[in-house]
Order: C-alpha cells, then structure tokens, then sequence
C-alpha cells in the first residue's frame, strides 16, 4: 500500500507549517498515511511556481502533452494494482468499485484526451458576412487560462479529483489539485506517476489540506474546477465570482429512476440493485429514488429486495470478498441514519438493512437499505443521502413520475425503464437533468464525447466533450488584414458628407430591402 511516506516529492518541497493530517481506512480504522495541511502562504508558493511552470508546457504543444499523458495511461495500467490498493486504503470501497469507475474512467480519460484535446481545442477559421472584413483572414483560438483550480471530493479520489487534471493538463495550463483530505492518497501517488511519465515539475503539485486549503487555492487561480457539495459548491462560486475568474460546479444529486409496467423488471431490477448500491450509494448519479407504476410495483419491489437482501456488506478483503464497502466519511454515516430514522417515523417500512454496522475493531459500514411506504415529506426522498439506501415509491402512472422526478432542487442524472423507447425518450427529455438514460443508468458518465454536467442545483458547466476542455481555455478573436490593404478605410476620419451617404446607402442596401411584415 503507498502511504505518503513513500512519496516525498509530493509538494515539490513547498514548505509548510501546519499539522499533519491523518488518513484512516474506513474499513478498518486504521492510519494509512499522514499528509500535511497546508496553509494560505504554501498554497500561494504553488500557485507560483506553476505560473513559472506553465508558458514551457504550453509550448509543448499538442503532440508534446499528448505523448506524456498516453504514457500516464500505460504507467496507470502498469501500477494499477498499487493505484487501486491506494484507493481502497483510504475509501473503504471494494476492489471492483475502485477498478470499474476509478481505473477504467482515469485510463481511458488519458487516451481520449491526448487525442481529442488537438480537435477539440483546434484553431476554427471562421467565415462572416460583415463587409468591413472582407479579405481578412478570421481564427477563433482556444487558449489555455494558465493556472488551473481543481477541488475534488472523497467518493472518487481518482475518477473526481484526478480525472479533472487531465483535460486541464491536456489543454496547456498547470494545475493545483486539491484532494479532499479524506482522500488524497490517491492524487499524491498520480502526481509521482506522471513524474515518472515526464510531466516537468510543477505543471501539476497536490495541495494537501483541509476547506481552508481550498479557499486558499480559489484565490490563487485563474479557473476553479470544483467537484462536490452544492452547499461548497456555492461558497466556491461566490468566491469566484468576487475575483471574476470562472468556475466549474460538479455539485450533489438526488437522481430519480422511473419504472414504466412495460419495462423489462429484471434488467430494471438489476439497474436498481447495482446503481444504488454500488460505491455503497457514494456516488453523485447513483439511483436514489425510485418511482414504479402501480401494476408492476409489488413485482419490482420483491425482485429488488432479493437482490439487496443478498449483497454482502464489509471490509474488502480482496476481488470478489465483498460487493458493499464501508461509508467513507465519517459524517456520511450519520445522514444515512438520520434519513432511515426521518423515513421510518414517517410511516415507511424497511424491507431489508437499516441499520449502520460498526465493527469492535474499527471500520463503518451501513447494511444495503430498502424503502417502501415513502412520499415527499421524507428526507430519503428529496435530500441527498449518498448512502446504500434504496427509496421505492407507487405513483399511478408516468405523468406522476415525472412531476415527482421533477420536485427536487437537484438535476444531476436520470432513467426510466419501459420497452417503449420512443415514450421513454419523451419522458427522458421531460426530466430537469443534466443526463437521462433510457434503460440504463450512469452509462452516459463513460461516454466522454459527451457532456456530463448538473441542472438546477447539481452544478454549473460540464465535463467531458468539447466543452469539458474549453473552459480550461479563453477564446481569442484573431482577425488578420492582408498585407496589400487600403492605406485608410471609407469610414475614417476625416468624416465627409459624400462617404457618410454612401455608407448610409450601402446599410440600406444590405440590411433594409423587401417589406417588414
Ligand atoms: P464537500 O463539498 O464537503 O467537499 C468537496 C471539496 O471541497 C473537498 O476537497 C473539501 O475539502 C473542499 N472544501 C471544503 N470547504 C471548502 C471551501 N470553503 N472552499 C473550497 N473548498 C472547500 O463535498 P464532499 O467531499 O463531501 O463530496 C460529496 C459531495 O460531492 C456529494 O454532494 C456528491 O454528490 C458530490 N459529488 C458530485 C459529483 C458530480 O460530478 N456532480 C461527483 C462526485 C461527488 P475537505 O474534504 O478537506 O473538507
């Protein structure tokens, strides 16, 4: 297992006053490694130095930063196992959690963007109708801010919080990634793999460091990328919006799934089952409520509590030991109890779990959770539990469903299940969400061609496609006059009668012709 021990050059010898942080397994209580929390002052040197850092990597070029992170993807392949021991060290997740949606994410993200970053960041020659720049040459250029924010949560220390660097890296600028200090284990060991693939120092440094650490970075950069609570996720964006510097907000969710009676229920089972519980329901577009048609209900509601009833729930002890993880923040566990005891006393009825487990010898886990009896007074329904809870609700039919899809302050991620593809697209295009999968659920997260962002509350801007690299970049205007050109143009100085009317008479020409209707 990489502690931080082993890695010393993880601040690039910033030095820093604070305490050391420690970081536990969740699974078992114990102490893995201790990083520092670092202070305004050390943040700032960063900041410094990836300034000084940055005008040589851009000057790379695309070729030049592609090579370096193709090769991040094979040292990923090459070290996956001690980068997955890492990850579940300090998330308490299973060995599959860590490989399906952390490995498999991270080293096809390195792929796609060393070579989609030259399309998708490619100089545009753009035509125009204005006749005063007839000749000229026109270029749209994407060019990359410099100095790059990335603040990520616990849940996904490599998909969430690493996996933002490489679109940043790919498109020029350097990066300080600031790791939740639950988890940044995970980032420090990519940092010294991408060393090690020839990233030059300090085009990417790991700010190790509690809240206080992020702020610090918001204040220093010329873009945040933050990934997280929409609680956080404002008071990065009001800092933001103070320095006039842009933010993107990959915030919370409370994603609906819909279960039409024409739906195939034991695929639909099956999405239930996996997407709610996977991660131990730790995941921003994990299914967190359900909402199934009144004649197919009972059936979907004993086929899912089957599944959830036989998952087995504790510390990973290797691939296939477990399929449910521990809660990783120590906090989480008391949301996910407050949410079961709201729901209960409410009037709901727990199928199977509920209740938290916490072994004599260290560790937090809580049983895979099922929930029926439920309505909208409940927390479990309109709050983010992100836990391995499974809400199910009766609604009469599917205008319902959409209205109570639709009744919470988040947008994140969606589904509906029914053989009627054409009808579950309609209602997929109703639901106020940044994604919506039609028999399927999360899979739009792997498809980095396309965007991958929040509605209403769950986030501003996106990731992935072509605008999950651009907003690393400012757009700049480029407009080139060829050399044989007039030594003055018709419409400067000085100002006569005769030019005036010509160009008043040209504008009607062009613009004021036929009859307003
Ligand atoms: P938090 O908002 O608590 O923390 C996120 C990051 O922000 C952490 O690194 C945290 O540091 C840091 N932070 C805390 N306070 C500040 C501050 N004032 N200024 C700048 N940074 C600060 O989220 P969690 O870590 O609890 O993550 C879980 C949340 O993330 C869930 O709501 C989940 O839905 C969301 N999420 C969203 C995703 C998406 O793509 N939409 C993906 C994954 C998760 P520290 O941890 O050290 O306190």
């Amino acid at each position: 297992m990489a502690t931080v021990e082993q890695l010393p050059q993880a601040h690039n010898g910033v030095a820093h006053a604070g305490e050391e942080i420690p970081v536990e397994n969740p699974a078992t209580g114990e102490i893995v490694g201790t990083v520092p929390d670092l202070g305004a002052a050390a943040v700032a040197e960063m900041a410094r130095r990836a300034r000084a850092a940055q005008p040589a990597w851009e000057a790379y070029g695309f070729d030049g930063r592609g090579r370096i992170l193709s090769r991040a993807q094979k040292w990923l392949m090459d070290n996956s196992e001690r980068v997955i021991a890492t990850i579940v060290s300090e998330t308490g997740k299973t060995f599959e959690d860590a490989s399906l949606a952390e490995i498999g994410y991270a080293a096809n993200a390195f792929g796609f963007w060393a070579s989609h970053a030259p399309d998708y960041l490619a100089d545009e020659r753009v035509k125009s109708g204005q006749i005063l720049v007839t000749g000229k040459r026109l270029i749209l250029r994407y060019r990359p801010l410099g100095l790059i924010g990335v603040i990520g949560p616990w849940n996904y220390p490599l998909t969430n919080s690493f996996g933002d660097c490489i679109p940043a890296l790919a498109a020029g600028n350097s990066v300080i990634l600031k790791p939740s200090e639950v988890t940044p284990l995970t980032s420090l060991l990519m940092a010294e793999g991408l060393r090690e693939c020839g990233l030059p120092d300090d085009v990417l440094q790991i700010a190790t460091g509690r809240g206080e650490t992020g702020a610090a970075l918001v204040e220093e950069v010329d873009m945040i990328m933050f990934t997280g609570s929409t609680r956080t996720g404002r008071k990065v964006a009001e800092s933001a919006a103070r320095r006039l510097i842009p933010a993107s907000l990959e915030l919370g969710g409370k994603d609906p799934m819909i279960v039409l009676s024409d739906a195939d229920l034991e695929r639909a089972a099956n999405f239930a089952t996996y997407y709610s519980m996977q991660n131990a329901g730790q995941t921003c577009i994990s299914i967190e409520r359900v909402y199934v048609e009144e004649p197919v209900y009972d059936e979907f509601v004993a086929k899912v509590s089957d599944k959830v009833r036989a998952l087995r729930v504790g510390a990973p002890q290797g691939p296939g030991s477990v399929e449910v993880g521990a809660i990783t923040f120590p906090p989480q566990l008391e949301t996910i109890e407050a949410h079961v005891a709201d729901a209960v006393d409410r009037g709901a009825r727990v199928l199977t779990g509920g209740h938290a487990v916490q072994p004599a010898g260290g560790g937090r886990f809580y049983e895979p959770t099922v929930l029926v009896d439920v309505d909208h007074t409940m927390a479990c329904m309109t709050e983010e539990t992100f836990g391995p809870t499974l809400p199910i609700m009766r609604v009469a039919d599917a205008e319902e469903a959409v209205r109570l899809a639709n009744d919470s302050p988040y947008g994140l991620g969606a589904s509906v299940f029914t053989r009627d593809t054409e009808r579950g697209e309609q209602l997929a295009r109703r639901i106020e969400a940044g994604a919506a999968n039609v028999n399927d659920a999360l899979i739009n997260y792997t498809v980095l061609e396309l965007p991958m962002g929040g509605a209403k509350a769950s986030g501003l801007g996106s990731r992935h496609g072509a605008g999950g690299i651009r907003k690393y970049t400012s757009q700049q205007a480029i407009v080139v006059t060829p050399r044989l050109a007039l030594k003055r143009e018709p419409h400067m100085y000085p100002y006569k009668r005769r030019t005036t009317r010509m160009l008043a008479g040209l504008f009607k020409f062009l613009y004021g012709r036929g009859k307003r209707d």
